[in-house]
């Protein structure tokens, strides 16, 4: 049997700095993984640290800088 990949693999989480976020959404769709969120009533998405795998995809989309890759805090 083949060891499993479980999210505890993950090393790299996205965050998001609320001070530049201009609310967009445009990281949202992009993500595949449903690490990016989006809170009813509220325009800036939220990360979901718990299925981010950290593949960066959503930072190159950020116009504003907001996203940023760093290692996971346990
Ligand atoms: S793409 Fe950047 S500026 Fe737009 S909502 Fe996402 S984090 Fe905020
Ligand atoms: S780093 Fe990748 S998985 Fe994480 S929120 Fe951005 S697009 Fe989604």
């Amino acid at each position: 049997m083949f060891p499993q990949m479980a999210v505890t693999d993950v090393t790299y989480i996205v965050y998001l700095d609320e001070e530049l976020c201009d609310g967009c959404r445009l990281c949202l769709p992009v993500c595949k993984f449903k690490g990016m969120i989006s809170i009813p009533g509220e325009r800036m998405p939220m990360v979901d640290q718990w299925s981010c795998t950290g593949c960066g995809t959503c930072v190159t989309t950020c116009t504003q800088g907001a996203l940023t890759l760093r290692p996971k805090e346990e």
